[in-house]
């Protein structure tokens, strides 16, 4: 039985599938017109872990995360320029080959980090036609308004807007005006309102936009206003108009792109129903992004969007979220120069529970490398044990290992509980080794155990461990020393340890049962 913190009910709750052994999950993914930082990064680690703890547990997972390739502009309130097309200027590029460019780039770090790729990744830009069938819905509705450069969402009409982030209607629009998170837009009814399309400007060509088709019934004076837009920018282009006795029906052609929360809706509930299992993503997106998702995919569908909210915490840099606009950011790239791996990154992340802040210090990620190094020593000498003899004492510690990491991953993907739960195992196992409580049997079964909590972790230990076995050279040595201590040349023998202990960091131990070698 997995508990997970639900951000939507602020407590932990048993997770209940909506469809038996399955879950459902969709992650945010990346703005495409840079790097990942390693904040970033710590994000999609924490979601591969949730996503492997359901796998190891017998979930069958679809997991779709979207690739943001267009929409999402410097400002979350809808103004300031589109991340994309800026960057595409700085770099002298196209808004679709920086997109393509990032989204190769983003697909390489996964790959590094062990990150699974999740099994549909829908990229914004292909599902245009999708995202006005659900503002075409919202319009419908009565949700949709129109004002100068976009068409925007009335979040009044939402009952309960602000119930992801605990707050009622009033609150949150006062929390985002005095947090500045949003700026006024001129024509807009609530400061909480937020664009569903946002029309290309009247003086710029955009690189990325599109022709949306809408027909809408519109009181004379509304149609007056929207026909002044439309005049002042020839992207609002008005096709047909049918006057009625009170009203008018017009048909237009909004030349434009999408805002940035309807790609999700649209995108999440295409590949997974209209009401799924899990939403994931970082903390910043709780009271304006995932509200809005959530307010724009109820008010269409007239059902529960989501049963469970997940967020990840920050990482930081000297107590700051770590950020592209504060300067105080690594990239992959950044650390993997300095000379640290992808294995001590992902296992520093790893070690702090996702809902926890984590401080990213050099210091910590020398830990995290000490830790690792702890975890393969003690299955390379797992590996060339020899001797002892099996005991109850074994299989209890075996067995209560087991189920305490998974009782820790089942309890809110708690890994750094698990982690412990780990490394207990191994000293009592290290302690066991010297005692000889253990066969060699029990040292196969002990590194099985590690194995299995890698399939969470994700740290790819199998293949490291292999990486690590003795070379052929040094592995004649020992059979020479061997060789040379039977025919009582111990001088010779000594000096051959000493090769091995210098030049491949191995000590050797004589024992009753034969010879072991252990890294230092
Ligand atoms: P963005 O590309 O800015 O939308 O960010 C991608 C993901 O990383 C989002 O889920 C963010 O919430 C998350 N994120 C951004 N900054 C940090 C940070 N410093 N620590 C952890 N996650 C972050
Ligand atoms: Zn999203």
């Amino acid at each position: 039985m997995i508990k997970i913190f639900n951000t939507l009910s602020r407590r932990k709750q048993k997770f209940i599938p909506i469809e038996k052994g399955k879950v459902k999950i969709y992650t945010c993914g990346p703005t495409v017109y840079d790097y990942a930082h390693i904040g970033n990064l710590r994000t999609y680690i924490n979601e591969d872990i949730i996503r492997r703890t359901f796998e190891v547990l017998g979930y069958n997972v679809l997991h779709v995360m979207n690739i943001t390739d267009v929409g999402h502009l410097t400002s979350q309130a809808d103004t300031g320029e589109d991340k994309i097309e800026k960057a595409a200027k700085e770099k002298q590029k196209t808004a679709w080959e920086i997109a393509e460019f990032f989204t190769q780039e983003f697909f390489k770090d996964i790959e590094t980090l062990n990150i699974k790729k999740a099994h549909v990744i829908p990229k914004a830009t292909e599902h245009i036609k999708e995202m006005q069938e659900l503002i075409e819905k919202l319009k419908e509705k009565g949700y949709a308004y129109i004002i100068k450069d976009g068409i925007y969402y009335d979040t009044s009409k939402f009952k309960n807007y602000g119930k992801l982030s605990g707050m009622s209607f009033k609150k949150l629009n006062k929390y985002l005006i005095e947090g500045a998170r949003v700026e006024p837009v001129e024509g807009k009814k609530n400061i909480t309102d937020f664009a569903l399309w946002k029309f290309s400007p009247p003086d710029k060509k955009r690189q990325m936009e599109w022709d949306y088709i809408s027909e809408w019934k519109l009181d004379k004076k509304e149609f007056e206003k929207i026909k002044s837009f439309s005049e002042e920018n020839h992207n609002i282009k008005i096709l047909e108009v049918k006057d009625r006795e009170d009203s008018v029906f017009v048909k237009f052609n909004f030349i434009g792109f999408p805002g940035w929360h309807i790609e999700c809706s649209a995108m999440s509930m295409k590949y997974l129903g209209e009401t799924f299992d899990i939403h994931a993503g970082g903390i910043d997106h709780i009271p304006i992004h995932h509200t809005n998702e959530i307010a724009q995919s109820e008010a269409a569908t007239g059902k529960r969007f989501v049963n469970y909210w997940i967020h990840c915490n920050f990482l930081l840099v000297n107590g700051q979220k770590m950020s592209k606009s504060l300067g105080n950011y690594y990239t992959l790239r950044d650390l993997l120069s300095k000379g640290y791996s992808w294995r001590e990154i992902r296992f520093l992340f790893a070690s702090a529970h996702y809902r926890d802040e984590q401080n990213f210090t050099f210091e910590s990620l020398n830990a995290a490398k000490n830790g690792l190094d702890r975890i393969k020593n003690f299955m390379i000498n797992l590996k060339n044990f020899k001797g002892g003899r099996h005991t109850k004492e074994f299989t209890k510690v075996l067995l209560e290992s087991k189920r305490e990491f998974i009782k820790s991953m089942s309890d809110d993907f708690n890994t750094p509980k698990a982690i412990a739960a780990m490394f207990n195992f191994i000293n009592n196992v290290n302690r066991m080794m010297e005692e000889g409580k253990i066969s060699e049997s029990d040292a196969k079964k002990s590194i099985d155990l590690i194995l299995y909590f890698d399939k969470i972790l994700g740290l790819k230990l199998e293949e490291w461990l292999k990486d690590e076995e003795l070379d052929e050279e040094a592995k004649k040595l020992i059979e020479e020393r061997e060789r040379l201590r039977k025919e009582g040349k111990f001088e010779e023998a000594d000096k051959i340890r000493e090769l091995l202990k210098e030049k491949f960091k191995i000590v050797l131990e004589d024992t009753k049962d034969g010879t072991r070698w252990k890294r230092i």
